[in-house]
């Protein structure tokens, strides 16, 4: 806790309404969707990119950490304040302040949500593409911090892809602008593309110009229905290899099947080892040639069956399925960890049977969804917290599923980030070099290491 005339500074910057201390109001910001909780001295709320250099001058001043934070999504413990400090809330900085459907680009806060964002451009006929599950509360600054991804990053990419330019108040209390927020426009180091994924370290971003992508006029949505797990992981990949590019490509294992059927009753074959959910987007004439292609990869890939939404509302229901993935899971045990590892699109099959291998092996529930478009995949681990046996169990095989992604030439992480969680991994992720840039780099915007301490970098 700061003192009172600590405290009381902070009021004077952004208004006693601004400022939230006391042990059980911190409480609430102690945690972010991980498991790794940290309690702060401090929450303010600036509403301007004044206030916040202002905050950021004050806390090197008084030697305090800093740790941003959006709308407290993360699931990689990125948002909490594990070294104590003031914690920067974003979400009353939240206007759109300008869309151009024209340039079609949208001028934002930082604490603006993704489905706000969304909201203000489809009646242009524009969709923002980055679509995280958590689009209905996370923000645009926890969004590019984070990198994030959502069910299109197959054909549209990550958050960073749609990046224009940046507002970024960095940890000296100076405002960078970078990208088209700059004035000038010749050759220069990319900072927006460099800024985004450095998961809150470097600074706080205050503004984002986005680019917004038209919504495509046809969607056709597909399942299929396999009786091997990698199998449907095999059609994935060739789906890809055969040039079509679709807009979301999510399998369900034969655990979340069975969850989501128990749960919202929606006609899935539970005997089945994996659905694979596909949808591609488009004029009518580029769909014509793709569907007959993904039907081909199917048939060689040995699926059971497929069917096609022949509506809107039978595609809705082909979604429910999808959407209701956590709530079904929740019904099976009390606490869960989302793991958010990448393989190179030819190894999933491969990994997606050793982590139910694993599951086997250690007598625990892993339930398997996956961006598998991207290679991405999200073991659900389920636990009980209150048994200190599962949670130790649940910890040995994450350790494993690290271990194995990157012996599959993976990645630790997709789009939740590194955060607190994964940050003891970077050494097995990345060479001594690679850490000691990245270092060097954290180095040059906060020297003092007290811009969200103890994330990403080990
Ligand atoms: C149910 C659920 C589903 C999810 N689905 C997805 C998904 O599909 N795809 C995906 O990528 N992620 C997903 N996530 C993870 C999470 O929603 C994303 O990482 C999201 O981008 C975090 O946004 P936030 O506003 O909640 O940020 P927070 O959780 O508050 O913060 C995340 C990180 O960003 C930093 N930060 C926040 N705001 C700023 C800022 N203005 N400037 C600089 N740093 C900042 C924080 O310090 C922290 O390190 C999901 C999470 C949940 C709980």
């Amino acid at each position: 806790m700061l003192n009172k005339s600590l405290v009381n500074s902070l009021k004077q910057i952004v208004g006693s309404e601004n400022v939230v201390t006391g042990r059980i109001p911190l409480f609430t910001y102690s945690y972010d969707a991980s498991q790794f909780p940290g309690r702060p001295d401090v929450v303010v709320f600036p509403t301007t990119t004044e206030m916040v250099c202002a905050l950021f001058h004050f806390a090197a001043e008084q030697g305090l950490n800093v740790t941003p934070r959006g709308a407290g999504t993360c699931l990689s413990g990125g948002a909490v304040a594990s070294e104590g400090g003031i914690v920067i809330s974003m979400n009353k900085m939240n206007r759109i302040i300008d869309i151009n459907q024209v340039n079609r680009t949208v001028l934002v806060e930082a604490g603006v949500i993704n489905k706000s964002i969304q909201a203000a451009a489809e009646p242009f006929g524009l969709m923002f593409a980055p679509d995280p599950a958590s689009l209905n509360v996370s923000t645009i600054g926890g969004n590019i911090a984070e990198n994030a991804g959502g069910i299109r990053g197959v054909k549209y990419g990550c958050t960073k892809d749609h990046v224009l330019g940046l507002e970024v108040v960095i940890p000296s209390g100076e405002v960078v602008k970078t990208g088209q927020l700059l004035s000038i426009s010749e050759s220069q180091i990319d900072l927006s593309y460099f800024l985004c994924g450095s998961e809150g370290t470097l600074g706080i971003v205050t503004k984002a110009l986005l680019a917004l992508t038209p919504i495509n006029p046809e969607v056709v949505t597909m399942t299929a229905v396999f009786n091997d797990l990698g199998d449907a992981g095999d059609c994935v990949a060739e789906i890809i290899a055969r040039g079509v590019t679709p807009t979301t490509m999510e399998i369900m294992d034969n655990t979340l099947i069975k969850a989501v059927e128990d749960y919202a009753k929606l006609g899935l074959p539970k005997d089945a080892e994996a659905l694979l959910l596909l949808e591609v987007d488009g004029f009518s004439s580029e769909l014509e040639s793709q569907v007959p292609s993904i039907i081909e990869a199917f048939r060689k890939n040995r699926a059971k069956n497929y069917s096609i939404a022949g509506n809107e509302q039978e595609r809705q229901a082909l979604w429910k399925a999808r959407r209701s993935a956590n709530g079904a899971l929740g019904k099976l045990k009390p606490s869960m960890v989302v793991q958010d590892v990448v393989v190179p699109r030819d190894r999933l099959a491969a990994m997606l049977r050793n982590v139910s291998a694993l599951a086997k092996r250690y007598g625990i529930i892993i339930a398997q969804l996956a961006h598998a478009g991207d290679g991405n995949l999200h073991p659900h681990l389920l636990y009980d917290h209150r048994v200190p046996q599962e949670a130790e169990v649940i910890e040995h095989v994450c350790d494993e599923i690290f271990k194995e992604a990157l012996a599959q030439g993976g990645t630790l992480s997709g789009e939740h980030g590194i955060g607190l969680e994964k940050v003891k991994y970077m050494p097995l992720a990345f060479s001594q070099e690679s850490i000691s840039y990245m270092k060097q780099l954290k180095h040059a915007f906060d020297p003092e290491s007290h811009f969200n301490p103890g994330k990403l970098l080990p």
